[in-house]
């Protein structure tokens, strides 16, 4: 399995290539930027991005879907129900004071519990919704590793005061959902430094009790 990641301004955006290293098949997760980048290291580690795969649509992960898009062709591949956010990302540009270009619409739709393949390595779509409505994870069970957006950080959790958000139902999700992957799960986040679920289950704040007091 083959990760690289580049760190997007203005919001230190997480985005992902994740390659397959025998069949050369990879998928960009959460392009929000820097995608000449990302498309310069396929190349370079010989790997074809053949998906498009979005934790959710707020505008520091989808920023360079069009570029990414224009450039390979791959298909987007959302929840419903972030849907309205990804339309309106002309909209959250302007809160932002921002400039972004609209991406095509997604051509498929990623459900919970649906299997996603990259070559050989094989991911779950986790539904966790919280930060926004339509949210999901992508759960590399026999890798130990997830995928995890906006939902979990390291020592914090995503926002919720955003349209759509809601703080019980991101609790909800990383409780009901992720925790249980495992204490040994590498949690690659969308800002900031990969985690566990051990590591965030005994010391992050808003899930020890002490964020708050
Ligand atoms: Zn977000
Ligand atoms: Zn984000």
């Amino acid at each position: 399995m083959f990760i690289h990641f580049e760190v997007v301004e203005p919001f230190a955006e997480n985005s992902w290539l994740i390659g397959c290293r025998r069949t050369g098949r990879a998928a960009l997760i959460d392009p929000g930027g820097r995608v000449p980048e990302l498309l310069a290291r396929a190349t370079a580690e010989e790997l074809q991005v053949e998906q498009i795969l979005l934790t959710h649509a707020h505008i520091d992960h989808i920023s360079g879907v069009a570029e990414a898009v224009e450039a390979t062709a791959a298909p987007v591949a959302l929840h419903a129900d972030d849907l309205p956010l990804y339309e309106a990302l002309e909209q959250q540009a302007q809160m932002f004071g921002l400039d972004a270009r609209k991406p095509p619409a997604p051509e498929h739709e990623l459900v919970k519990g649906q299997g996603i393949h990259i070559g050989d390595l094989q991911a779950q779509v986790l539904h966790v919704p919280g930060h926004s409505p339509g949210h999901v994870a992508f759960w590399f069970a026999d890798r130990r590793l997830v995928i995890s957006g906006d939902v979990l950080f390291a020592g914090s959790i995503g926002r919720t005061d955003l349209p759509g958000g809601s703080h019980v139902t991101l609790m909800d999700s990383i409780r009901r959902v992720l925790l249980p992957l495992g204490d040994d799960v590498r949690v690659l986040t969308g800002h900031g430094p990969e985690t566990t679920v051990g590591q965030e289950r005994e010391h992050n704040p808003f899930l020890t009790g002490l964020a708050g007091l």
